[in-house]
């Protein structure tokens, strides 16, 4: 299976072949957002893969959309630029109506409108979603929404957004998943008149933000789904959210060991090339042969995804075992680059940073641990 799509990888390669290694690093050094590149991408119709044909898009699988954000990172790019816009939508297309479905996805298709951004995560709950404090209170025929956000990522680059608040306290719901809803923010209309968004400077060349929210007024027409479900809405989304992003970590392991092969196959130190030594070379054939496994697992949850079957030990387990495999890659690429591996020029330092990220976010290691442990072992649950 690995071996298939080349028909994809060639085409996608080939547009990431004239964004070369300079274009990243420029980017990456200016902080900037690789504008040229994600219009590129949209103008190909890539990001519009999950997108059903009836909408716009390619109505492309998984799998297909997988192949498309491993490619990218594969090429030295970094696909955290725009995976939102690849997945996001699919919480508009599983839950919206009909009306927010025609209105919304054909623009976002054409790349008319990006609907990049996802506000979940909050300051002072963290991973313990059920506990966020932004609220949303139907005010005749609007929502208006007060609290913060924290790490809501290309906010600044998107022109719609979906936001998850509690519009039942936790007080008043049976359950502590109930009473939480998911709204269609019109980023233009909000930033300003309700919404301040406030840049978060970081390791990463990543676009993130602190968002606040002072009487931000929604109108109910936005509101997606049945008010109170909106956190159901947004576990829906994460299956496929783990796969591609398991799909990028792979595609990072490779760019890591391809760099790293070519290097050490180069580099003379002591009168041989430095890959000549079983001390460099098997903490490389130990990445590779981590990437490749990690590979299996993000086509098996490919798969089922596509196949409309229960995936979430198979995306947590990809998304875990890739972001494990390209670390260990980026680590061994880093080593043996010696002191050129620090050197801006050398693209390795960037790509390390990028990778890093997928051990923390969009979820932690740890949590997907504790998912295992829960849902597939049956242990009790600890929190
Ligand atoms: C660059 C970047 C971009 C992001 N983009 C977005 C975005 O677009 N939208 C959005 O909503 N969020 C976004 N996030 C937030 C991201 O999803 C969270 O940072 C991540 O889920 C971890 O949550 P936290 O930072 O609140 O960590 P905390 O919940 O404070 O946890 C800190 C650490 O403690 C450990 N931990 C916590 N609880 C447990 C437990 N019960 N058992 C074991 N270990 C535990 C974990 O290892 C975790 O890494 C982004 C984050 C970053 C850094």
């Amino acid at each position: 299976m690995t071996d298939s799509y080349e028909e994809i990888r060639d085409a996608v390669r080939a547009l990431c072949a004239t964004f070369p290694p300079e274009y990243h690093r420029k980017v990456d050094e200016d902080r900037a957002y690789p504008e040229a590149f994600v219009d590129a991408l949209t103008e190909a119709g890539w990001l519009a893969a999950l997108i059903p044909e009836e909408f716009g898009g390619s109505g492309l699988g998984l799998t297909e959309a997988s192949v498309i954000m491993e490619e990218i990172n594969r090429a030295g790019g970094n696909s955290g630029a725009c995976h939102g816009q690849m997945y996001n939508m699919g919480t508009l297309l599983r839950h919206g109506s009909e009306a927010q479905k025609l209105k919304y996805l054909p623009k976002i298709a054409s790349g008319e409108l990006r609907l990049q951004s996802m506000g979940v995560t909050e300051p002072t709950t963290g991973t313990d979603t059920t506990k966020i404090k932004t609220t949303a209170v139907k005010k005749g025929d609007r929502y208006v929404v007060n609290g913060q956000k924290v790490w809501i990522s290309r906010v600044q680059h998107s022109d719609l957004m979906i936001l998850l608040a509690r519009t039942t306290p936790l007080t008043e719901v049976k359950k502590k998943s109930h009473g939480m809803s998911i709204f269609i923010v019109d980023l233009k209309d909000a930033i300003g008149n309700g919404m301040d968004v406030k840049p978060i400077p970081n390791m990463v060349n990543h676009e993130t933000n602190e968002l606040f929210f002072d009487n931000l007024e929604i109108p109910e027409e936005n509101l997606i789904g049945e008010e109170g479900m909106g956190f159901k809405y947004i576990l829906d989304g994460l299956n496929a959210e783990r796969t591609l992003i398991a799909a990028e970590c792979i595609g990072d392991g490779y760019w890591f060991i391809d760099k790293v092969s070519d290097y050490v196959k180069e580099r003379t130190v002591f009168g041989r090339p430095i890959g000549q030594n079983q001390g460099v070379q098997f903490p490389i054939a130990e990445a590779h042969i981590e990437v490749e496994a990690a590979n299996l697992m993000r086509f098996e949850a490919c798969r089922l995804f596509d196949a409309k079957q229960p995936c979430g030990a198979q995306a947590n387990m990809a998304k875990y075992l890739a972001a494990k495999a390209s670390w260990e890659a980026a680590n061994a690429c880093l080593q043996f680059h010696g002191g050129f591996g620090f050197a801006n020029e050398y693209d390795v330092e960037r790509k390390f940073r990028e990778t890093r990220l997928y051990q923390v976010a969009p979820i932690s290691t740890n949590l997907i641990l504790s998912y295992v442990a829960e849902h597939v072992l049956g242990l009790p649950r600890s929190f």
